[in-house]
Parts: C-alpha cells; sequence; structure tokens
C-alpha cells in the first residue's frame, strides 16, 4: 500500500479539501511524505482547523502510545502548500481544470466543490459534507451553480428512516437536562467534538443564560475546543449573517460571554471544578474514545447527581456508544492513568439529546437535490454506510427520475 500510493502520490496535479474534519484531512500529511509537492486547495479556516486537528491527532496517539503514519514535520508541509481560496474565486487549478468553492453550512469553512472542466464542456459539483437548513452557526449550503452535469453527494443520513429532531425540540431537551440536573445538585459532562457542534452548543447555552432558560453557571471548556472556537472568531464572514453582524458590529461576540472557562490547568483544575459548584463541561473526545473526557469521567463520573449527555453521534463499537447502551462498568486501565484491570463504575445519570447534527439529515439531503439549479443529470451518493449510499440512491431515482449510483470504493467512472 505505502509503495502504491507513493508511486500514485508524485503524479497528482491538486488536491482540493471540502473541510477540516479528520475523516477528510487526516492523511493528507501522508501524501508528502510519499513524494507529493504540489498544491492544497482549501478555504482559509479550513487551512488552520486542518492543522489543528492533525497536530491533536499526532498528540493524542503519543499519548496513548500509539504511531501515526506521519510526523508534525509532513503538517506543516502540508499546510505550507496550502492555497487559500474564498467562496465565489475560480481559480485554474490544472490546464483543462477550473474550482469554485461554495459555502457548505458543515462547519467553519466547509465547501461545496464545483469543478468547470474542458472549456465548460463538463460540470461536477462535489457536495463534502453538507448542511441544506440555515443552524445558528452558519448558512445553509449553496446549491445554484452556473453549470452541472454531475454531482457527488454525502449520503450520511440517507437512510430510509434518517430523520432528524427539529433544532428547537433539541434545544428544549438539552436545556430540561440542565435544569433538571441543576436542581439536584449535579454537574453536566457533555462529550462533543472540537470543531461545530461544540461551538453550537455554545451559542444554545450563551443564549439560554443571557435569557434565563438555564440557571447562569460556568461552562468550562476542555480539549482542542477553546482554540477552535477561537478560530471561528477569527474569521467572522464565514458565520451566519446575524451570528456575523453580531459579533462584527455589535462587539457582543457570544464565545466571548463570560461563562465560558478554558480547562489549562490540567489535571489539577479538573479536580477543582468536579469538588465545585454546578457547571457544564464541554470536553473532547466526541465519543469517549480518549482526550480529557476520559479524565471527566473519572473525576464526576461516580456521582449521581451528575448528568452525562450525548448530543452527537457514537459510532458502533465506541465506548460512547457502550455507555448509552448501558454499560456502566468501564474498565480504567485503557486510559493509560495505571491501575491495569481497574474498572470505575459510573453513578451519573446518562441523557441522549440529538438533532445537534452538522449534516443534512434525509430531507436535507432530498431537498438540497431538488431544488438544485440546475437540475443535475447524474448523481453519485458517496461518503455513509452502504444502507444510507443505497437508499439515497434510489430514493432519488425514484422520485426525482435522475440517473443515480452507489459507487463502491475504488469503482471508476467515465462522466462523459
Ligand atoms: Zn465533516
Ligand atoms: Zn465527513
Amino acid at each position: 500500500m505505502p509503495e502504491a500510493l507513493g508511486a500514485g502520490a508524485a503524479t497528482l496535479d491538486a488536491v482540493v479539501l471540502t473541510h477540516a474534519h479528520l475523516d477528510h484531512s487526516a492523511l493528507l500529511p501522508l501524501l508528502y511524505k510519499y513524494g507529493y509537492d504540489g498544491p492544497v486547495y482549501t478555504t482559509e479556516p479550513t487551512r488552520d482547523l486542518m492543522g489543528l486537528l492533525q497536530l491533536d491527532y499526532l498528540d493524542v496517539a503519543a499519548k496513548e502510545g500509539r504511531t501515526p503514519p506521519y510526523e508534525s514535520a509532513q503538517v506543516r508541509e502540508t499546510i505550507k502548500h496550502t492555497i487559500p481560496l474564498e467562496f465565489g474565486d475560480v481559480t485554474d487549478i490544472a490546464p483543462d481544470i477550473k474550482l469554485t468553492f461554495h459555502n457548505a453550512g458543515h462547519i467553519l469553512g466547509s465547501a461545496v466543490t464545483h469543478f468547470h472542466i474542458g472549456d465548460g464542456l463538463y460540470n461536477v459539483a462535489f457536495s463534502g459534507d453538507i448542511h441544506y437548513e440555515d443552524t445558528r452557526l452558519f448558512n445553509g449550503a449553496v446549491n445554484d451553480f452556473p453549470r452541472v452535469e454531475t454531482l457527488v453527494l454525502e449520503s450520511t443520513y440517507g437512510g430510509r428512516n434518517d430523520y432528524q429532531t427539529d433544532q428547537e425540540d433539541s434545544e428544549e431537551a438539552l436545556k430540561r437536562v440542565i435544569n433538571e440536573t441543576y436542581e439536584q445538585g449535579g454537574k453536566v459532562v457533555i462529550p462533543a467534538f472540537a470543531v461545530g457542534r461544540s461551538q453550537e452548543i455554545m451559542l444554545v447555552l450563551e443564549e439560554a443564560m443571557r435569557e434565563g432558560e438555564i440557571p447562569e453557571m460556568p461552562v468550562h471548556l476542555d480539549g482542542m475546543i477553546w482554540e477552535a472556537t477561537a478560530i471561528h472568531t477569527t474569521y467572522p464572514e464565514y458565520l451566519r449573517d446575524e451570528l456575523r453582524n453580531r459579533i462584527f458590529h455589535e462587539d457582543e461576540n457570544p464565545f466571548l460571554a463570560e461563562e465560558f472557562n478554558h480547562i489549562d490547568g490540567g489535571e489539577d483544575e479538573r479536580q477543582d471544578v468536579a469538588d465545585g459548584e454546578e457547571c457544564i463541561v464541554l470536553s473532547t473526545s466526541g465519543m469517549i474514545e480518549g482526550g480529557p473526557i476520559m479524565s471527566w469521567l473519572r473525576h464526576i463520573g461516580p456521582d449521581p447527581d451528575s448528568t452525562l449527555m450525548f448530543v452527537g453521534y457514537q459510532a458502533q463499537g465506541t465506548l460512547g456508544r457502550r455507555i448509552q447502551n448501558g454499560w456502566d462498568e468501564i474498565p480504567v486501565s485503557d486510559w493509560g492513568n495505571g491501575g491495569r484491570g481497574d474498572t470505575l463504575s459510573l453513578e451519573m445519570g446518562v441523557e441522549t439529546v440529538d438533532g445537534f447534527s452538522g449534516h443534512a439529515d434525509r430531507q436535507g439531503l432530498e431537498n438540497f437535490v431538488k431544488t438544485m439549479n440546475p437540475r443535475p443529470e447524474k448523481v453519485l451518493c458517496v461518503h455513509g454506510d452502504e444502507r444510507s449510499v443505497q437508499d439515497l440512491s434510489s430514493a432519488l431515482y425514484h422520485d426525482y427520475n435522475m440517473r443515480t449510483f452507489a459507487p463502491k470504493n475504488l469503482e471508476t467512472f467515465r462522466f462523459k
């Protein structure tokens, strides 16, 4: 595999990155290790978030005794080769290919990419990961292009039953859990990804406290959340109109509200927080697979008055999913704190509040395609488990009479 990749890497003309999440960006530095020396086209916030997440990935791997396939030198190499583009810029990335980025509404800097090939001969739009409706953080994904023949569409929630709770109902549920936990004198611990949902939850909490819907209390941010949030504040032009205006004109940046506290004092600070008053903790990793959330479970897990609240998808096989399914004896030897074979019994309450996804649900994906201008001739459904991809592909074929495909890994397509 490395040799095959090595041979291929050097022959690439360009790399285009839709957004910073590690399922899209984690292996980019490996291309430079295997001889690629060309550009990476992406947006400015994606470049910054990508570097942050890749370095965090190396850091967490080192702490857990794993050997990642590349080092920080290759992360720097990747960032050095990045050519940042703004939404709407048209750029030649090869003699016969023009690239344009448009807002995708998924995370900061995320882009739908449009390729204009061979003097208008053929046009392909890659959705990347999208959110179709507006969210608190972002305007919804753009689906309006000069020309499109083929759409390559993400299918994360493309399954026939993948409909999400309304944002408003989700926010109500979140506030209810916080109020109930507060009333019994406990703390709320929320495992979250550093980029995307953390900032969305921060906005909900800031507003709810300002409007007196939940009591004012400290919100502690642990892991890369603080740094990722700072990058959001650096690029307000990529945020939703109302939020951007608040940050630009009204000098009332919600991310700088006084309840937010950066945990930068390590274990001592966590211990103090655990021994202290009612509060909310937002910490990585989002699926409880390592990172500071492990310390929080150790400190607060035995407290029956506190609540562990899931707000994001928990993949099969993760500790997060097992806890959701009722596991309350957690092996602590995995966390590198000694005591091999020890277990922690989780006494805190466990709640799941869904609907905070950065992805379009099944309805959103259909709406993205249905209202797309112009209407694509072909749709390739990708980025989802097999069932979701198949479901979405056949629904678009039956309901909208489009030629659709559910490509397998390594399958090749000739567009024209
Ligand atoms: Zn993503
Ligand atoms: Zn993704």
